[in-house]
């Protein structure tokens, strides 16, 4: 376990993961429960959201680096519209059904909710995509999400050896290992650890 913090929302959690990256400290948001994609859906009700550290020998500043980013006022750091899909990029292919009475449900951009036409059950447009056709179904909905990590981060940035855990501190992006004359590549070892790819 490297939990650094606990954040009530997605959304905070992501911002307070691109901080860190931004000072140079490679983090990733973990969801203690669930699908990983699920968590865009609700941002603010899925509860604790944990934020990860790839290096347990940056807590320190870290740490220091949250309290900094708890303290700022709320910032638009650009990836808090990934919060909301946007269905009218939704394969017109799929159709989305009410769970009551199955009867179609309408898609109107924008209503993301509402009772149902036919039988006047409520519901939730995204849970109904969710449950039908599964979280990937979500995915054009969704902007490309941000690269990562630029370079001029990456450089800096005190990653870990794969190989031998070396913190890679200052060295260029690729490169070969000081400690064990390994090859590595920086932005890879980033890459699989934000994406939840490493361990
Ligand atoms: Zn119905
Ligand atoms: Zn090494």
């Amino acid at each position: 376990m490297r939990k650094i913090a606990n954040f009530a929302s997605a959304i905070d959690a992501q911002n307070a993961v691109l901080y860190l990256l931004e000072h140079g400290v490679v983090a990733r948001v973990h969801i203690p429960l669930g699908d990983a994609q699920f968590y865009r859906l609700k941002p603010g009700q899925m509860g604790a959201m944990e934020v990860h550290l790839a290096d347990e020998r940056e807590r320190e500043v870290a740490e220091a680096l949250i309290a900094e980013w708890r303290a700022l006022p709320a910032v638009d750091h650009g990836w808090d519209e990934q919060a909301e899909a946007d269905l009218s990029r939704l394969d017109p292919a799929i159709t989305i059904t009410c769970a009551a009475c199955r009867a179609e449900l309408p898609r109107a951009p924008g209503a993301i909710d509402g009772t149902c036409p036919a039988c006047a059950e409520p519901y939730d447009l995204l849970e109904r995509v969710v449950t039908q056709h599964g979280p990937e179904a979500l995915d054009a909905c969704y902007p490309e999400p941000a690269p990562i990590v630029p370079e001029h981060v990456a450089i800096p940035a005190p990653v870990p050896c794969p190989t031998c855990s070396y913190a890679l501190a200052d060295l260029p992006v690729i490169g070969r290992c000081p400690e064990c004359g390994r090859d590595y590549d920086k932005l890879a070892i980033i890459r699989a650890y934000v994406l939840g790819e490493g361990s």
